[in-house]
């Protein structure tokens, strides 16, 4: 039990409360919020409140506190999680991960930081050489990741604008040997469109006002963000960090997990065709479309080391095949020309950005490894991934993000339940099965093959005629009106807070989201031209090259539909739950205190909500429902022994168990208990808290 703490703080466990409603919940967390008390349990999850100001609760002598520990014997911590997940590693060779939820601006990536540093600072205590590279490419990659892959938006200033898991791989003494990074969808829609008072990914910014003017010059590149239409609604804006030096540690960085100068020079390059396209322009005189400015197109070529012929061919023309199977140029029009150089961009980036998380997955990969030799080798995956968003405007990228968190509250339901089962299946206590909002009807409504809603776009997209977004949500509203979690503007014509026919609405379990259909089917398709492929594979470049291999198709080989970007996140999405469900879980839930930024506001209504949606009140039900606390009976008794005289300061009995059997005897507990066959199980915190008030007074 973690109350260490007075009770002045609140209780530092919400299994504590006296009654489990959100009144007494709230209020407990707001207090302890306000008294500087981010971190509270439930059982061995953690909620965590965002503090926006630094806490002196990090750090060297923090870390040596928490080693080692039992979760109830410090308050609650991201350390004591970080510390429970490695000791059960460890110990039981199991693999584990620690997933991490919250909206954006919660606390998700900065936890993900603490947690890192945690377990970098507690292995590999005789300091070998080998591991401390290991560790320190996995702390490196962080901040690589997150000048390509954060962004200031007007939620938060640093921003994760993608999904990322990273599993780390353990030898059989616990050091890590190496490991592995996934990322999932990228809002590459970001790298040519901004948001008012959001900016562009940091790296351009990064670039621009911290590259030396030797770097500058050679991309062509000036140093005002202004300049350019990609960066030039953030440039005004800063974060706040600073992009010049932020620039130098990229750099430093890169170096240090092992990029080399070429591969350096060619990220920065690819960086600088994506400003230069930005700016391109196109005209027609009413015969064929032109580029305007001739110069850019040579920078984007003398870039990409490819043929400026062949760089205005592609942002002009594409190759079609005909139905006699003869190959055309066909023109573009203007519209189509500046599409195609915005898609171009976009993949440029996307593809830069994967090709660095692979990039670094080959440094750190395990290498050499033999279970014969080496022993078992155990996984602890970290999730920091973007919560649930309900914007203004809600679009495709709200839709995946959203039917993630669906996927991810599922997995918690079933983990959390399993988790319980499992533990008292183990101990040989019976247990009574607890009822809670089971989502699966939402997951299905979005994913189920044929009928659920990505395949009804998916068909849409795939169709020969020209279907628009209007004509899928038609016919999503046809196939899906009568689900008890869609609403389609047709059925209810008088709620005015949907646009007529142009939204569809689903009833998530964080709250009812309106989406906007619009560029839905373009988003989900995803088209890029095959010439920009072509042009790519065909670079002088070989980092770029190995970026494009599909671009070695001719346009009559490229027959197969490219599986469409909903598809892609779904299949993604579904591995990574295959991945987490067969570890062992870890929760740490992050709650935004409020809209501001501000360390002293507490948004009664907005904590409120996630606190809701979290399912965080479920979450202690289940806990209290069975057994609130277990712990192993020489724990139990070390801890209370000296509150009976049977036990005090020893005791004579034939095991612990019937040692503790006495202290719960002695004080009238039995009714609370349960024996397993290793841990002692206790119903109510009530029974432990006379325990611990009783062990207070006696020391
Ligand atoms: P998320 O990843 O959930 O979107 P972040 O982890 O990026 O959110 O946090 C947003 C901002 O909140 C951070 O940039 C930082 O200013 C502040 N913050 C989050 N967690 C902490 C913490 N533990 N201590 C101090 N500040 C924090
Ligand atoms: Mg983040």
């Amino acid at each position: 039990m973690a109350e260490l703490e007075g009770l002045e703080f609140g209780k530092s466990d919400f299994v504590l409360l006296d009654e489990v409603i959100m009144e007494q919940f709230m209020e407990n967390l707001k207090l302890r919020f306000e008294k500087g008390r981010i971190y509270t349990f439930i059982g061995e999850v953690v909620v965590s409140v965002n503090p926006y100001k630094n806490m002196d609760i990090y750090g060297t002598e923090a870390i040596e506190a928490y080693r080692g520990r039992e979760l109830y014997e410090n308050p609650p911590h991201l350390y004591a999680v970080a510390d429970a997940a490695y000791k059960a590693m460890k110990r039981r060779a199991k693999d584990t991960c620690i997933v991490i939820s919250g909206e954006s601006g919660a606390g998700k990536t900065e936890a993900s930081k603490y947690i890192m540093q945690y377990i970098a600072a507690i292995t590999n205590p005789s300091q070998r050489a080998e591991v401390e590279s290991v560790k320190n490419v996995l702390l490196k990659s962080t901040c690589v990741l997150e000048a390509f892959g954060n962004a200031k938006t007007n939620r938060n200033d640093n921003s994760s604008r993608f999904g990322k898991y990273m599993d780390i791989n353990f030898n059989f003494n616990g050091e890590p040997t190496g490991g592995h990074i996934n990322n999932y969808l990228l809002e590459k829609s970001r790298v040519i469109q901004q948001q008012g008072g959001e900016r562009n990914f940091h790296s351009f910014y990064q670039v621009l006002r911290g590259g030396s003017n030797d770097l500058l010059g050679s991309l062509h590149l000036e140093k005002d963000p202004a300049i350019y239409s990609y960066t030039r609604e953030g440039a005004a804006s800063t974060t706040s960090s600073n992009d010049s030096s932020n620039h130098k540690a990229v750099l430093s960085a890169l170096k240090v997990i092992g990029f080399t100068a070429k591969e350096i020079d060619s990220i920065y390059k690819i960086l600088g065709t994506i400003l230069h396209l930005g700016n391109l322009e196109f005209e027609s005189d009413g015969e064929s479309v032109q580029v305007v400015g001739a110069q850019l197109v040579n920078h984007i070529a003398e870039l990409t080391r490819t043929d400026p012929d062949d760089v205005s061919k592609t942002l002009l023309y594409r190759t079609v095949a005909t139905g006699g199977g003869e190959v055309i140029d066909k023109g573009h029009s203007e519209q189509e020309a500046s599409y195609g150089k915005d898609a171009f961009a976009k993949a440029l980036y996307e593809r830069l950005f994967g090709w660095i998380v692979s990039r670094i997955n080959t440094v750190i990969e395990v290498k050499g490894y033999n279970p014969v030799l080496h022993g078992k080798n155990t996984v602890i995956g970290v999730l920091d991934i973007y919560g649930f968003e309900i914007f203004d405007n809600n679009s495709f990228e709200q839709f995946c993000i959203n039917y993630c968190n669906e996927k991810l509250q599922q997995l918690f339901i079933e983990l959390i339940l399993r988790q319980e089962q499992d533990e008292y299946q183990r101990e040989g206590i019976t247990w009574q099965h607890i009822e809670y909002f089971n989502n699966q009807i939402i997951v299905d409504l979005v994913e189920q093959p044929h009928k659920g809603i990505i395949s009804i776009l998916d068909e849409a997209c795939l169709s020969v005629g020209k279907v628009t977004d209007i004509i899928c949500l038609e016919s999503m509203d046809t196939k899906l009106g009568q689900h008890p979690h869609y609403t389609s503007r047709k059925l209810c014509p008088t709620d005015k807070s949907m646009e007529f026919h142009r939204d569809f609405r689903i009833r998530h379990y964080a709250g009812d989201v309106t989406y906007s259909v619009e560029g839905f089917l373009d988003k989900n398709k995803d088209p890029l031209f095959q010439d920009f492929k072509r042009l790519m594979y065909n670079s002088e470049d070989p980092v770029l090259k190995e970026m494009w291999p599909e671009g070695k198709l001719r346009i009559t080989e490229v027959t197969k539909r490219p599986l469409t970007a909903a598809t892609l996140f779904k299949n993604s999405i579904i591995a990574l739950v295959d991945k987490l469900a067969c570890k062992e879980p870890y929760y740490v839930r992050c709650i935004k205190p409020n809209e501001m930024k501000s360390p002293v506001l507490f948004d009664d209504a907005r904590c409120h909500h996630q606190v809701a949606y979290l399912g965080l009140l479920e979450n202690v039900r289940v806990r209290r429902a069975g057994f609130a606390y277990r712990q192993p009976y020489a724990r139990f008794l070390q801890r209370y022994k000296m509150t009976c005289e049977y036990t005090w300061p020893n005791h004579l009995m034939a095991t612990d168990q019937e040692a503790v059997k006495a202290i719960i005897d002695h004080h009238g507990f039995q009714s609370d208990v349960a024996y397993g066959h290793t841990k002692l199980f206790v119903r109510t915190p009530r029974s432990l808290f006379t325990l611990e008030q009783e062990r207070a007074a006696l020391i």
